[in-house]
This record gives C-alpha cells, structure tokens and sequence, in this order.
C-alpha cells in the first residue's frame, strides 16, 4: 500500500462504515489475532464491526479478549450472510483469496464492498481495492502493527490489541524460531509488550495446553512416525480411528509436525490427519532452508502457504495419500539434498 492509498483509506475511514473483518478457514493464532487487533483499532472510530469466521477456532486461542464476538459462518449462516451483503468494507486478514475463507468463498465474490487485504502469504489474488500484501513479513499481526504506524495511529494500541498482535507474531514465528523473524519483527514484538502484552501469561495461554488425551494422541503420532533418509523426509499419520481414540478436539494436532521436522537431518515433513466428515486427509507441510512447501502444496496438495510451511489436503484413502507422498519425492529429491542447514 502507497502513501497515496493509506491517505486514502484513512480519508474512508474517517467518518463511521459497517465493516466486517474474516480471518482463513481454520484460523491460527495470526488469523485470530489479526482480526481482534483490527477490530480493537476500528472500534474506537465509531465503526460498525462484526467479525465472521469460515469455522470453528481452537479453545486455546477463546481466551484473547473480544475473542467471543466472532460470528460462526457454519452456525450463523444467514446472520453473516445479511452482514456481508450490508457491509461498506471488508477485511480480508492472513488470506489473499476468497477461496481460503471456506463456504465464505460465494458471497464473499458477490457482494461489492471495498475490500482490503492484509497477508503475507504467497501469490495473492487482485481482489481487493487496498492490497497490503507482503511474503518477507512474519505474520499478519506483524502487518496490522505496521498498518498503524502507515496511519500514525499505534497510540491507539490498547493491551487487548497489543495481546492479539503478540499472539499472532509468536504462533507464526514458532515462538520467534522461524527465518521470518527479523530485527524488525523483535522489535514489534517489544514495542507490543510497552503497550501491555504480557509475554510471559500469552505463552502460558497458547503452549501450557495439554491434555492427557492430547499426549497419547502425541504418542501415537510419534508412533507412526515415517522417516525416508534418502529424501531428508519425514512424515506423519493420524486416521480418524486414531483421532477418536483419543478424544480429539480442534487444535490437538496443532505443532506436532514440527516434531518430524525437529529430526536431525530432516528438511521436509509433512502431517496427514484423516477428517472423516469432510471426506478428506489434511496435510500441512513443513521444511527448512530454500525447500519450497508452497509449491510442492501447490502442485501436489491442492493447497498453498508459505516457503517453509504450507497446507493441503488429498480426496484419497489414507493409504493412497501415504503412497502419493511417497511417489511425489522422487521428482524433489535433488532440491531435498540440496537443502543447506
Ligand atoms: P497449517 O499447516 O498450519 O494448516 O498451515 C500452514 C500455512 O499454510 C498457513 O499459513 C496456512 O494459512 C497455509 N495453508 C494451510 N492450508 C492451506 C490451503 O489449503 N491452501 C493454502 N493456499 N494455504 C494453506
Ligand atoms: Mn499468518
């Protein structure tokens, strides 16, 4: 976004619009956070917000404040599909296509609100009149912060808002461990705790979360663990049996294909988990260094992200997709040992 864009839009937003804020379908820490900042921020300008949500988020993320408010599109169908068609604005936070927001993705292309995008993912869509769209960053939370500083307004951060961001800058940086964080990033991060995110209790809150069921479902996990040397790979399984077993709730799964990646040696690990109700395997990718999950998500698993973590999924049977992944490598195995780490 130019000078001339963010005086414009400031310009917009200077007198009171229906806004309604969307994080991606199956929200993280980032979508979550970006979307409760923005909503803190627009707030306090008088603006009409509502904050609609594809699905469902983790209870590990239900304790951010204003966390509460968010509209459930696969609950509230109808309500949110009144309040997008009424809107004057939508946010578009950590996706850049429509497609990313689930069953939001129809009305989302039918209604003629202005739209602005802010994310740092990969190769975005040209959908929105206000595009803030950048790969370096580590997150969208980090985005939002300096959206603020583009529009002079980081005074108005509360802690609520300051919290949000640093939930979102922590869970997309793996706890400021990833490439992606930069001095910058740091330095966003320390400027949010001035404004009162307390670092120490957002950590508590996003990692101390286990639960028995949780671990044995880790244990299985680890269990099942596959690692191909010859391709610096390692993967993961969880069929739904697997999952039932084990009182699966939404977010258990959360991190453990970095437990894959953690081995010495790896450098692409990928997570299958069978979702029965919809029909299909969900993967999420992971690799370190110049190996690229984007595109391998991109070309392989109907999906996308970023350079070091992506998402998919398969249609197949579990044991087709484990033969799929393993026929795919192969074809990566120069670029896989290529990888410096
Ligand atoms: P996760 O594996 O944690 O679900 O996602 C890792 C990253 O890839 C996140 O930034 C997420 O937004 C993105 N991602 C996950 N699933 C998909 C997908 O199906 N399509 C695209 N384009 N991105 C995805
Ligand atoms: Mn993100």
């Amino acid at each position: 976004m130019n000078t001339d864009q963010i005086q414009s839009l400031k310009q917009e937003l200077s007198t009171p619009k229906k806004i309604v804020i969307v994080p991606h379908k199956n929200p993280d820490g980032d979508a979550v956070g970006s979307v409760i900042a923005l909503y803190g921020y627009l707030i306090q300008s008088g603006h009409k917000v509502n904050m609609i949500s594809p699905n469902d988020f983790p209870t590990f993320l239900k304790w951010m404040e204003h966390s509460d408010l968010f509209l459930n599109y696969e609950q509230e169908e109808k309500k949110a599909d009144l309040l997008i068609k009424e809107a004057d604005f939508i946010f578009n936070m950590d996706h850049n296509a429509f497609h990313r927001a689930g069953h939001m993705e129809r009305i989302l292309g039918e209604v003629h609100a202005t739209y602005v995008m802010i994310d740092h993912h990969q190769q975005p869509d040209d959908f929105a009149t206000y595009t803030y769209s950048d790969t370096t960053m580590s997150s969208t939370c980090e985005m939002v912060y300096h959206f603020l500083e583009m529009l002079s307004d980081t005074d108005k951060i509360t802690p609520a808002m300051a919290t949000a961001m640093y939930t979102g800058i922590l869970t997309d940086t793996g706890s400021f461990k990833y490439r992606s964080t930069t001095s910058t990033t740091l330095r966003v991060a320390a400027n949010l705790v001035d404004k009162g995110a307390n670092s120490e209790a957002i950590n508590r809150k996003i990692y101390d979360v286990n639960t028995p069921s949780r671990m044995k479902l880790l244990g299985v996990a680890l269990n099942n663990m596959v690692i191909l040397e010859k391709y610096r790979t390692a993967f993961i399984t969880l069929t739904q049996k697997e999952l039932d077993a084990n009182n699966f709730k939404k977010g258990d799964t959360e991190g453990f294909v970095n437990y894959a990646l953690g081995l010495d040696g790896v450098v692409f690990a990928q997570i299958l988990i069978e979702k029965e109700s919809e029909s299909i395997i969900k993967t999420s990718l992971r690799s370190k260094g110049d190996f690229d999950v984007n595109k391998l998500a991109r070309d392989n698993w109907e999906g996308g992200g970023h350079k070091n973590a992506a998402g998919g999924k398969s249609d197949l049977s579990m044991i087709d997709t484990v033969k799929k992944l393993i026929s795919i490598l192969p074809h990566y195995e120069k670029e896989l040992h290529e990888v410096v780490i």
